[in-house]
């Protein structure tokens, strides 16, 4: 029996890795409750039963039928395990509306599906029955813990319901994403029409499902300190900032961790050379074997820029084509792996074809390329304009390929810049940018690649980063404190 009796939290997030992931969100879903489980929290795991999820999951079995969810014919909820970890998942089955092909959010035309609002608003109401006292099932959460959009009416139908619910926390992953509506859905999604106002659910004239979660829950997070202030604020509180500020003590960042067994050089399996901080030969290899992969020239001391990125204004890789030309001048290679803008794409596809020798650009989601990528680089690129958290920088600091990124979000609160105080005192791992210009971006690569060509320092940073402590156990202990101390005030 373990000492404490152990917290219980429903997570429901509308993606989750491996079995559907369109960003680090579905990386987060399945990370956070496999390492809260360590620390002894009943983490469950609620999810639409896409065509993929119900494909993936052999062992799912029925668990329940959910009457009075305002939808017409019959809500079947499955109990089934996460591949891997084990962690417990509930998936809701409901051909209808999840089982059908294309993405989670778009169709094969890259159109929202027209029915998101009633397909996201039932996932959020199967999370506020299952977290209040009239749940059919004998497991009744402490906390529903609800992420991103999706999942932000939750906070809502609880605090309408008559029933008692448990403690409610909004988890922003990016502000950009609010899951606005048409006002003339308030009242068929099942919320009073008097949710429909400033103190509520309406949001400029639409009715927007992160403003409801971030209005109505009882805690709000995001996923990195630095995210948190800046969302207070505008241009990144996205027109929330008002409400962000107004509930700042309510409000706490949360870095994320990484996946430690997946990404570890060490002992990476999609590596063709595994290495460690001790030894960094196989990075090396794993640097010959990539420009061969992509038929660039095949020299180690060419210095190799690293990006894998959606390829959207977020991510701030329009400011590398104007700059491009020049930097290619110098003996730099570029690689490239996204999708996204299609102006974009094409710039980068055009890069490559101009610089055959020097870059490469792939265009796609590829798992495996993206790991060699990681190790094969010497350096990896990311000027994101706003990054919440941000998961590649850490990637980058764990394989030994320091990264260049914007000060934003949780870059800044995960990468130490080069400056020569942090150089000398064994602090370093990565280079730090104010200004999200090309310009910014530009002095930003050279003084990288100054450091580049005295070894020894880098060679230093390299090592700085491989040591840092990434893992979810740290997070898990941040959420955990945070959930007793919600406990404790509810
Ligand atoms: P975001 O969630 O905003 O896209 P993150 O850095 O938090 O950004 O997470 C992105 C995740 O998706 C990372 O694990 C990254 O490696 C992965 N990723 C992005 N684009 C690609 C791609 N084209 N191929 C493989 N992995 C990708």
């Amino acid at each position: 029996m373990p000492l404490n009796p152990s917290i219980k939290v429903l997570f429901i997030t509308p993606e989750i890795t491996p079995l559907l992931k369109t960003g680090g969100l579905a990386d987060v879903s399945a990370a956070l409750p496999a390492a809260l489980r360590e620390y002894n929290v009943d983490v469950r795991v609620l999810l639409p039963g896409y065509p993929r999820v119900m494909d993936c999951l052999k062992d799912k079995r029925l668990l329940a039928i959910l009457a009075d969810v305002g939808v017409h014919g019959e809500v079947k909820l499955l109990q089934a395990k996460l591949p891997g970890s084990g962690v417990p998942l509930l998936v809701i089955d409901y051909p209808l509306f999840y089982e059908r092909d294309g993405g989670p959010y778009i169709d094969h035309n890259g159109h929202d599906w027209v029915d998101n609002a009633q397909r996201f608003a039932l996932l959020s109401k199967v999370g506020a029955i299952l977290g209040s006292s009239k749940s059919p099932l004998t497991w009744h959460p402490d906390i529903v813990q609800c992420n991103d959009w999706q999942s932000g009416l939750t906070p809502a139908y609880l605090h309408f319901s008559p029933a008692p619910g448990a403690a409610t926390i909004m988890t922003i992953h990016n502000m950009a994403f609010q899951g606005t509506f048409p006002a003339s859905l308030t009242t068929p999604l099942g919320l009073p029409a008097s949710s429909y106002s400033i103190n509520g659910v309406e949001y400029y004239g639409q009715l927007s499902f992160l403003k409801a979660g971030l209005f109505y829950a009882n805690h709000i997070t995001t996923v990195s300190p630095t995210y948190a202030e800046e969302i207070q604020e505008e241009p990144l509180g996205f027109g929330m900032q008002g409400l962000l500020a107004h509930r700042y003590l309510d409000l706490t960042g949360i870095v994320n961790g990484i996946d430690r067994h997946e990404w570890n050089p060490a002992t990476d399996k999609l590596l063709p050379h595994n290495y460690s901080a001790g030894d960094l030969a196989g990075k090396a290899a794993n640097k010959r074997a990539l420009q061969h992969k992509l038929g660039l020239t095949e020299d180690p001391d060419i210095p190799l820029l690293g990006i894998i990125s959606r390829l959207t204004h977020q991510k701030g890789l329009d400011l590398l084509p104007a700059i491009a030309p020049f930097l290619l001048e110098y003996p730099v290679q570029i690689v490239i792996l996204g999708s996204g803008e299609s102006g974009l794409e094409e710039s980068f596809l055009h890069l490559a074809q101009s610089h055959p020798d020097q870059v490469a650009a792939v265009i796609g989601f590829n798992e495996a390329l993206s790991h060699q990528i990681e190790a094969g680089a010497d350096i990896f690129l990311m000027p994101s304009r706003f990054e919440p958290c941000g998961l590649n920088q850490m990637y980058s600091q764990c394989y030994g390929t320091p990264p260049i990124v914007h000060a934003t979000g949780g870059l800044v609160d995960t990468v130490v810049d080069a400056t020569p105080e942090n150089i000398a005192n064994g602090t370093a791992t990565g280079f730090i940018f104010t200004h999200a210009t090309t310009h910014g971006l530009n002095e930003c690569i050279h003084r990288a690649l100054d450091i580049y060509r005295d070894q020894p320092t880098w060679r230093k940073i390299q090592s700085n980063g491989m040591r840092r402590d990434f893992s979810w156990n740290r997070s898990a202990e941040e959420y955990l404190a945070l959930y007793e101390m919600i406990l404790k005030s509810a």
